[in-house]
């Protein structure tokens, strides 16, 4: 296996394990919301006792919004059933200082401790297959220097930036076991 595989592995279950989270937290929240409605918590407002009354489009923030009380009455305050935990609105919510009530569960921690584990585990892969000085790297790809050909790369030259868009390539040398020194783009050669 060589370490690129390893980082593409790393990634793929990074991905799959933020998928996962993601899903097991969405059906927690709808778990959570047909909880606190059962208990008599007010769909109209959330709990929160008040509710958006006119916003304009124009504002992402939603700092212009204008609130009014809950129309369902005295009983939609966070007081009195306390906020549903099944959403947040970042752009309501944050405004006006509610906070989310949702709990998460100890197997949604234990999922997000594995998630950042593995996101450890994908930068550290990384790290090691990154083309550096002093490391043992083998050519992959490009015609002028025979793929296969390995060494140790002596030098590393960053790209010299023609342009904002075009930053160049780095450049690396890597001096094989007779003592030759190749020149290539850094992007054709692996780390062994
Ligand atoms: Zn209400």
């Amino acid at each position: 296996m060589t370490k690129n595989e390893i980082v593409q592995g790393a990634y793929a279950m990074v991905q799959s394990l933020q998928d996962d989270l993601r899903t097991a937290e969405r059906e927690e929240r709808a778990r959570q919301h047909e909880a606190w409605l059962a208990k008599g918590g007010c769909d109209r407002c959330g709990g929160r006792g008040w509710i958006v009354a006119w916003d304009t489009l124009d504002s992402m923030s939603g700092c212009y919004a204008e609130y009014g009380s809950c129309p369902e009455g005295d009983k939609c305050t966070a007081q009195t059933v306390g906020a549903d935990p099944g959403y947040y609105d970042h752009k309501y919510d944050r405004l006006r200082w509610h906070t989310d009530t949702f709990v998460s569960t100890p197997a949604l921690k234990a999922a997000e401790q594995e998630l950042k584990d593995w996101q450890e585990t994908l930068r550290a892969a990384q790290d090691d297959a990154k083309v550096a000085k002093g490391k043992i790297i083998k050519v992959v790809r490009g015609r002028k220097v025979p793929q296969g050909t390995i060494g140790e790369c002596i030098w590393l030259g960053a790209g010299r930036g023609y342009s904002y868009y075009d930053r160049g390539s780095d450049r690396v040398g890597l001096k094989d076991s007779s003592g030759t020194v190749h020149w290539t783009a850094a992007s054709n050669c692996e780390v062994v």
